[in-house]
C-alpha cells in the first residue's frame, strides 16, 4: 500500500496537534510532506524533527530564518518558506494527496480553496471558509472533483449518519432534519447577570473540549454553533429550516440525522477530535485514533435541552445571516473574528461581541457575493465597520 501524502495547514494548533498524533500512530499509512504554522514556531520545529516534511511554511521571513537555522543545526532537510502564497503552494503540491485545513479564521480560505481546486482530498476543520464563501466553495469542489471530508465533530457525525450515496439529495434520500448538538459551553448555567463581567480565560475554559482560543470563545457565545449551522447548510445541501440545534451538555452524541420514517441516526464517542480526524484520514477504512472506548454505563445519562436564544444571541444572528444569504454570512464571520479578537485582547466586553456583530449586519444589507474578490471585499468592509463600531464601546 502506498502511503497517503499529507499537508497539514495550521499544524501547531489544536487540530494540527491532534492530526499529527493520529498520523504518528500509523507511520506505514501516512507521510507528511508539508507543515504550516503562524504561531508557536517552536512546536513546528519539533514537528519537523519528528515528521521530516519536505516543506514548512511560516508567516514571516524572520520566523523562516529562525526555523531554518534551528533545523539546519539538527540536520533536518526541510525547506522553509514564508507567507500566504506559500500556504496555497503547499496545499496544491502534485506530490500531496490529502490536505488537513486547520488554519483558524478567514486566513484559511485561500489555501483551503487552493487544495480544493487542485482536486485534493480535503479534511475541512476551517469552518470559516465555508461560512465566508459556501456556495462558491462547494461549486469548486464539484468542478475539481475534490473529496471533502468534514472534521468538525458535528459535521463528521452527520456525514457518518447519512447514507454513503447521499450526494446532497436531502429529502430525496428520506432525510428530514439535521440535529446539531451543542455543549452549551462554560456559561450554559451561569446567571445572566454575571455574563457582563466574564474574562477571556473564563470564556476559554470549555467544559468538554480543549481547543484554540478563538473557537473556545465562539463556543461560549454559541457563535460556533451558528457557524456550524451555516457550514451544515452548504456541506449537506440542507435547508436552513431543517437544521436544528439541540443543547447536549455531555458532548457524547456529536450530532444526528432524522429520517422520514422517524429514525434518528447518530454518532457517539468521547469528546476527542482524534476520532473525527482518524475517520477522515482513513475514510472509508477505520483506524485506531488513540481514543479510549466510550463507557456508556460510566456516563449513565445523556441530557438534552433547547438553546436559550436570550443567553446565546449569536446563534440567532447566524440564522439571520444564513436567511439573508449572499454576503451576509461573510460579514457575520468577519465581524465575529474582529469582536472575538478584541474580547481576547481585553478591549471589548463579552456581551458586546453579539452587539457588534448585530450592528455590522444592520449596517451591511446582504448583496451578491459571487466571486472570491467580492467575498474578500465584504470581509474587509465588515472588519472595518466592526472596528469602528467597537470604538464606541471600549471598556
Ligand atoms: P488554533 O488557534 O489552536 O490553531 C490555529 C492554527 O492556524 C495554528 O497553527 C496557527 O499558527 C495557524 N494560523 C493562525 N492564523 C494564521 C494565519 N493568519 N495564517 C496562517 N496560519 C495561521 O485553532 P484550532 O482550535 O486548531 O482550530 C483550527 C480550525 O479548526 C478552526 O477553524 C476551528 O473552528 C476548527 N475546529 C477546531 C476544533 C477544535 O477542537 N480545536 C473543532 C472543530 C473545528
Ligand atoms: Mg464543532
Amino acid at each position: 500500500m502506498s502511503r497517503q501524502r499529507l499537508t497539514v495547514l495550521g499544524a501547531s494548533g489544536s487540530i494540527g496537534l491532534s492530526t499529527l498524533d493520529v498520523v504518528a500512530r500509523h507511520p506505514q499509512r501516512f507521510e507528511v510532506v508539508a507543515l504550516t504554522a503562524n504561531t508557536r514556531i517552536d512546536v513546528l520545529a519539533q514537528q519537523c524533527r519528528q515528521h521530516r516534511p519536505r516543506y514548512a511554511v511560516v508567516g514571516s521571513a524572520a520566523d523562516a530564518a529562525t526555523l531554518a537555522g534551528t533545523l539546519a543545526q539538527d540536520g533536518v532537510a526541510t525547506e522553509v518558506l514564508a507567507g500566504a502564497a506559500a500556504l496555497s503552494q503547499v496545499a496544491a503540491l502534485t506530490e500531496v494527496d490529502t490536505v488537513m485545513a486547520a488554519i483558524v479564521g478567514a486566513a484559511g480560505l485561500a489555501p483551503t480553496l487552493a487544495a480544493v481546486r487542485a482536486g485534493k482530498r480535503v479534511l475541512l476543520a476551517n469552518k470559516e471558509s465555508l461560512v465566508m464563501a459556501g456556495a462558491l466553495f462547494m461549486a469548486e469542489v464539484r468542478a475539481s472533483g475534490a473529496t471533502l471530508l468534514p472534521i468538525d465533530s458535528e459535521h463528521n457525525a452527520v456525514f457518518q449518519s447519512l447514507p454513503a450515496d447521499y450526494g446532497g439529495a436531502f429529502a430525496a434520500k428520506g432525510v428530514r432534519r439535521i440535529l446539531l448538538t451543542a455543549s452549551g459551553g462554560p456559561f450554559l448555567n451561569a446567571p445572566l447577570a454575571q455574563l457582563g463581567a466574564v474574562t477571556p480565560d473564563q470564556a476559554c475554559a470549555h467544559p468538554n473540549w480543549v481547543m484554540g482560543r478563538k473557537i473556545s470563545v465562539d463556543s461560549a457565545t454559541m457563535m460556533n454553533k451558528g457557524l456550524e449551522v451555516i457550514e451544515a447548510h452548504y456541506l449537506f445541501n440542507a435547508p436552513a429550516a431543517c437544521i436544528e440545534v439541540v443543547v447536549h451538555p455531555q458532548s457524547i452524541i456529536h450530532s444526528l440525522v432524522e429520517y422520514a420514517d422517524g429514525s434518528l441516526l447518530a454518532q457517539l464517542s468521547n469528546p476527542d477530535m482524534r476520532t473525527p480526524i482518524a475517520h477522515a484520514l482513513a475514510y472509508p477504512e477505520r483506524i485506531d485514533a488513540g481514543v479510549a472506548a466510550l463507557d456508556l454505563c460510566a456516563i449513565g445519562q445523556l441530557d438534552f435541552q433547547r438553546p436559550d436564544l436570550q443567553r446565546f444571541p449569536c446563534l440567532s444572528l447566524a440564522y439571520r445571516a444564513l436567511a439573508a444569504g449572499g454576503s451576509a454570512p461573510a460579514a457575520l464571520n468577519a465581524a465575529n473574528e474582529v469582536a472575538v479578537a478584541a474580547f481576547l485582547a481585553g478591549r471589548l466586553a463579552y456581551l458586546r461581541i453579539a452587539d457588534s456583530i448585530a450592528a455590522v449586519l444592520d449596517a451591511m444589507p446582504a448583496t451578491a457575493a459571487n466571486d472570491l474578490d467580492a467575498v474578500r471585499a465584504i470581509d474587509r468592509e465588515a472588519r472595518m465597520l466592526a472596528g469602528s463600531i467597537m470604538m464606541r464601546w471600549q471598556p
